[in-house]
């Protein structure tokens, strides 16, 4: 690949930067964030000087991804893209729309290095991670895309990949996201799922940065925890409690814990009883989620009958608990599966 500079991973200070060892005045800086963040091409920037343009196209990157698949749901309005970035990887994306407006979940990282037995995005390990101008090209695309049916209003970072393994990209994707000279969402309307790393949950809430965290769970205790996520060796349930408690007292945000409902494994009305008592006088929110079956996996979703039990007793625990609806599921809509059945159509 050329070694083109992608601008898009620039904060404003470092394009001015940039722009001024090429001799440009300061205030182009803000003409040319405020175009790159609206995913429009450098021949397209009317109010840049032609010569600087030209200049721009021939040693810089404007967009660095493109969309190569569009598949839209029959079932919803959920629609699955998937993206090529320069060097020829492809990742996924989702679109879906709620009463609110439009949220899209992006992927952090070109596959997942975590390991978790339900999940297609890790079967083939993770190949790199992605910097913050491709998640931001994830939600220029889509915007584009969607033209003037609207924007994007939400983000979800629970694609492929692992948020907290390429921390740097991601919280500098999250600033970015929040410019307001760029897309200027704001961070009240961005989800950060992580499988639990605690070292980067406790650093997340050092930058003050107000996003709703979301923790995968997928289980009451580190025995049936250990058995289908790796990430529970390193970090024992009661550290991982220990610092969402801190960010929940830190940022005041309620805290949201994601359990896939896996028959014979994590679904039995004790399971519900022993999660409500890990969880009792937190900030918190269950989301419950019928596990998304993957050909290459052997577990299979709990019954629709266990899965509202389970979200009987949470409740009656006093433990705000809700089933997620399935969106998009003729399309691939679980993270990992539309890239690896393209992964293996080539091969
Ligand atoms: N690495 C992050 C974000 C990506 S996964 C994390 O672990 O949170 C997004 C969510 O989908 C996680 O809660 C993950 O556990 C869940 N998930 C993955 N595969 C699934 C499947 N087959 N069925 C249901 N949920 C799944």
């Amino acid at each position: 690949m050329d070694d083109k500079r992608v601008l898009i991973d620039l904060t404003p200070e470092e394009l001015g930067d940039f722009l001024k060892s090429l001799g440009q005045p300061a205030f182009r800086a803000g003409q040319l964030f405020t175009w790159l963040h609206k995913g429009v091409a450098f021949a397209d920037m009317g109010n840049l000087p032609a010569s600087l343009r030209a200049q721009l196209e021939e040693t810089c990157v404007d967009l660095p991804m493109a969309i190569q698949e569009v598949h839209p749901s029959k079932r919803d309005d959920t629609v699955k893209f998937l993206f090529a970035c320069r060097d020829g990887n492809i990742i996924e994306g989702v679109l879906m729309r709620y009463r609110y407006g439009y949220s899209l979940c992006i992927s952090t990282q070109v596959g997942c290095r975590m390991g978790c037995a339900f999940c297609a995005s890790t079967l083939e390990g993770c190949v790199r991670n992605l910097s913050a101008g491709e998640m931001l090209s994830e939600v220029l695309l889509v915007n584009r895309f969607l033209g003037d049916r609207g924007k994007v209003g939400h983000v979800v970072l629970m694609g492929s990949g692992e948020p907290l393994d390429n921390y740097d990209q991601v919280v500098r994707f999250l600033r970015l996201l929040n410019e307001p000279k760029g897309l200027n969402i704001s961070l009240r309307n961005v989800s950060l799922s992580t499988c639990g790393l605690v070292e980067g949950i406790r650093r997340l809430e050092g930058e003050h940065l107000p996003v709703t965290l979301s923790i995968s769970l997928h289980a009451p205790n580190d025995e049936i925890r250990r058995q289908i996520m790796p990430v529970a060796r390193a970090w024992p349930i009661a550290q991982l409690m220990e610092a969402v408690r801190a960010y929940v007292a830190g940022t005041g945000r309620r805290v949201v814990f994601e359990y896939a409902l896996i028959d014979g494994l994590n679904s039995r009305p004790t399971h519900a009883h022993e999660l409500a008592r890990l969880l009792r006088g937190l900030q918190c929110h269950v989301n419950l989620i019928p596990l998304n079956y993957v050909d290459e996996r052997r577990l299979r979703p709990a019954a629709p009958e266990a899965v509202r039990a389970f979200q009987q007793t949470l409740e009656a625990e006093h433990i705000s608990a809700t089933v997620r609806r399935e969106m998009g599921a003729d399309i691939g809509g679980a993270c990992g599966q539309l890239r690896r059945s393209r992964l293996h159509a080539q091969t």
